[in-house]
């Protein structure tokens, strides 16, 4: 374990990827607030991070070894919060940049908390369930000193799901000998979950994509809405969406994607979602390629599945009135330069899609006093901070006659500078 330095904020900064565009608009932040160069350091660099060896035995008796990562950006308002991401293209700046954004997004949301985020370099669709396990406990494993329900608090991300958090909080309480439910969020209901925690993400990305529209005079049952990604984000989206009356017409995931313009039947796509494990191939709709989905004539354009897809090749031809950002970091630097000069509004990742860390919140109090609360509080409460937290971002947005992105940013980070200045520097 160790604190570390990374090279020099801009140097990474333009050297681009998920941490480059973090940083970068870490930087805009400081110049609008001010901060000096110290607390630009600070803000720039993690407070610590680990890096581990996963080795898994896999059913068939070999052994192979998969790079582990936690990241702790911030801790200066609460404990790390963020989650744990499966996927191939994971690396430590990755984790970087998304434990940052949790950061400023728990701030934004006004959460006890700071940011941090995990990540192991796995494919999830090539290994087992147990394999998974193994590998997951494995993780827990390693970086079990630096977590804990005080220190730093998991989540599920891309390619973990709610069983992920069984086994970290089994793992972790085995460790310590007794059940410690609060030290993972999004975990089974069975185990000390919270009502309403799977579908937060998605419930949050409505309720400020409705706030957006309702400023713009527009009605959310009137909007017709394109969503890429079909996971536990987008697909909960998709039929949140829908219930509420409005046209979803085109959805996708890694496979393809696919559009009908009258709108798509949400219960018929979730039956062969859940069939077939893909939107592709669903009977009635046309097929569309993700490409062409982020360039569809929509109000709503929903990116919830990976980083950096509307980048300077794709921007351009993002016709959306709307970019509501599902996903963290769906949007470059330069791609995002391009929307604003397009007058295309973006509602940024840090307040779009903190719904999730929010129940999350949620969750935690309610494992740390053991006692539940029904779902209506939860999702009455959760409409509230969401709604709030947009007031608050979209009001220095007017005054200053910035966009939501920077408003939301400078919100986040001045929160954050401002509990460092408060404690003071140790010793
Ligand atoms: P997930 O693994 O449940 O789903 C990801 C979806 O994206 C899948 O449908 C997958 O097929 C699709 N996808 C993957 N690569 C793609 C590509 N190249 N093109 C198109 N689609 C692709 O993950 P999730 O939890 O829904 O997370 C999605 C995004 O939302 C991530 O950026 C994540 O960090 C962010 N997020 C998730 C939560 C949460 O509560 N799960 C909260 C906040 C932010």
């Amino acid at each position: 374990m160790s604190t570390v330095t990374t090279s020099a904020p801009d140097s990474i900064a333009a050297s681009g990827g998920p941490l480059g565009t973090a940083l970068a608009q870490l930087s805009g932040a400081v110049s609008m607030l001010d901060l000096d160069a110290g607390m630009h350091e600070m803000l720039a660099v993690p407070r610590r991070e680990v890096h581990v060896s996963v080795p898994l035995r896999r059913d068939d008796g070999s052994t192979v070894l998969f790079r582990g990562y936690r990241v702790q950006h911030n801790v200066s308002r609460g404990p790390g919060k963020g989650g744990l991401r499966f996927h191939p293209s994971v690396d430590i700046d990755e984790v970087r940049a998304l434990a940052m954004w949790m950061t400023w997004k728990c701030a934004i949301v006004d959460l006890p908390y700071g940011g941090a985020k995990g990540g192991v370099t796995i494919d999830p669709r090539e290994h087992s369930e147990s394999e998974l396990e193994r590998v997951t406990r494995r993780y827990t494993s390693e970086i079990k000193p630096v977590i804990g329900p005080d220190v730093d608090i998991m989540a599920p991300d891309m390619g973990t799901s709610e069983q992920t958090m069984a086994w970290v909080m089994d793992t972790y309480s085995v460790s310590q000998g007794y059940t410690i439910p609060a030290v993972v969020t999004g975990k089974p209901i069975a185990v000390g979950g919270s009502l309403g925690r799977a579908t937060a993400t998605s419930a949050g990305v409505v309720h400020t994509t409705r706030a957006v529209l309702t400023e713009a005079g527009v009605d959310l049952a009137e909007a017709r809405i394109a969503i890429q990604g079909f996971g536990k984000v987008g697909g909960h989206a998709a039929e949140i969406f829908a219930a509420e009356g409005a046209t979803v017409v085109a959805v996708s995931d890694q496979y393809g994607g696919v559009i009908n313009r009258e709108g798509l039947d949400m219960p018929a796509l979730m039956e062969h979602f859940v069939a077939t494990g893909s939107v592709v191939g669903f009977a009635e709709s046309d097929p569309i390629d993700n490409d062409a989905l982020l360039a569809l004539e929509v109000d709503v354009l929903v990116p919830a599945a990976v980083e950096g897809v509307i980048d300077e090749r794709t921007a351009p031809t993002v016709r959306a009135r709307f970019v509501v950002e599902g996903a963290n970091g769906p949007t470059t630097g330069e791609g995002d330069r391009i929307l604003a000069k397009n007058g295309i509004v973006v509602v940024p990742d840090i307040l779009a899609n903190a719904g999730g860390v929010v129940v999350s919140y949620f969750e935690w109090v309610q494992a740390n006093q053991a006692y539940w609360w029904a779902e209506h509080e939860i999702a009455e409460k959760l409409e509230h901070r969401m709604h709030s937290a947009y007031a608050d971002v979209a009001a220095l947005a007017r005054r200053e006659d910035i966009r939501l992105r920077d408003a939301a940013l400078a919100i986040g980070v001045q929160r954050v500078s401002e509990a460092h200045k408060i404690r003071g520097l140790y010793p």
